[in-house]
């Protein structure tokens, strides 16, 4: 292992997804390569169908890739079996998108946080200490009164709280949370925020949050990836990608929302409309029918991520 892999928990290499539906190759996810090292937290930003999602299905293993590999802690994810197995399935969590759906409506939120500690054999008497840890952890203190409630007894916030505390309770190394606010009022939406900011601080594991929003993102990470047609086209410091996109589509994303304290306002990217279907994505660039800079080289090769900064990777031929 050299040292440039040392500090890496994930790693994908190549990682690809393709699906055939009615009679086409979707190129779900097509060939990302990125690394999250310990104790980092990364955006993983871009439009619904970008393919995020499946990205962060592949990452846990929860759908086989088509190709390329996933390493956790130098270890082939694929690969692992076993008592590994189980412990990669302890070490990396998921945290759900909806917490109405996360958590069964039959069962209280004692029963549901018990239900990871017995899968993964945590004994009896070590289990209430660890609920009422992780319900501190998640600013819900009042353990007695949390635990006896059922789903439907519990606001939108509280139920998310619980649902963050499911992921923490086995002392993951790595989470991935799908929009991890989206289904909630926006009046709740500022306090889970600031909740995953602390566990990012308190507990210092790595994270992946997936979302189509640049300011949750610039809240919480200190590194985004921008997804487009299932592939990374910018990768770079938050801060930097935010204020200073090198990507046409990262530049139209954050032109599109009002991102605050930043040179307001940007002028808007005139985009044209996605033309699905039309032209073969392994040719070219992914973005080229929709790019207002297209040229005659964005049809033929593809770009790959090229140095355009400090710590940034861009990938467009326009970029030096
Ligand atoms: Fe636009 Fe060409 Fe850059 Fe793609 S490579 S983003 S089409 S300028």
């Amino acid at each position: 292992m050299d040292a440039m892999t040392d500090t890496a928990l994930v790693e994908a290499r190549g990682l690809t997804k393709h699906f055939q539906s009615g009679g086409a190759t979707v190129r779900a996810v097509d060939g990302l390569d990125f690394r999250i090292d310990r104790g980092e937290t990364v955006g993983l930003l871009g439009e619904s169908g970008s393919g995020k999602t499946t990205t962060g299905r592949l990452l846990l293993r929860l759908t086989p890739p088509s190709a390329g590999e996933i390493r956790f802690g130098g270890a082939d994810v694929a690969t692992m079996s076993g008592p590994a197995l189980k412990r990669f399935r302890t070490r990396a969590q998921l945290v759900f998108q909806n917490p109405f759906d996360a958590l069964n409506p039959r069962f209280t939120m004692r029963q549901s946080l018990a239900e990871p500690l017995i899968n993964a054999g945590v004994p009896r008497s070590e289990r209430a200490e660890r609920m009422d840890a992780v319900l501190r952890q998640v600013h819900l203190p009042d353990a007695a009164g949390v635990l006896a409630n059922y789903p439907h007894q519990m606001s939108g916030g509280q139920l998310q709280r619980v649902v963050l505390a499911r992921a923490l309770i086995l002392r993951p190394d790595f989470i991935v949370a799908d929009e991890p606010v989206s289904m909630l009022d926006v009046s709740v939406r500022a306090g889970i925020l600031n909740l995953m900011r602390d566990v990012r601080d308190e507990m210092g594991l790595a994270a992946i949050y997936i979302s189509h929003d640049v300011t949750l993102v610039r809240y919480v990470c200190v590194r985004t990836l921008v997804m487009y047609r299932g592939r990374i086209v910018e990768d770079g410091p938050t801060e930097d990608v935010v204020r200073h996109p090198r990507h046409p589509y990262t530049q139209a994303l954050i032109a599109a929302v009002p991102v605050p304290r930043v040179e307001q306002n940007r002028a808007a990217i005139p985009l044209k409309p996605a033309r699905h279907g039309s032209g073969d994505l392994a040719v070219g660039c992914g973005f080229r029918d929709r790019c207002p800079y297209a040229f005659e080289r964005c049809f033929a090769e593809k770009p790959e991520l090229r140095p355009a900064g400090a710590g940034h990777l861009a990938a467009c031929h326009l970029d030096p």
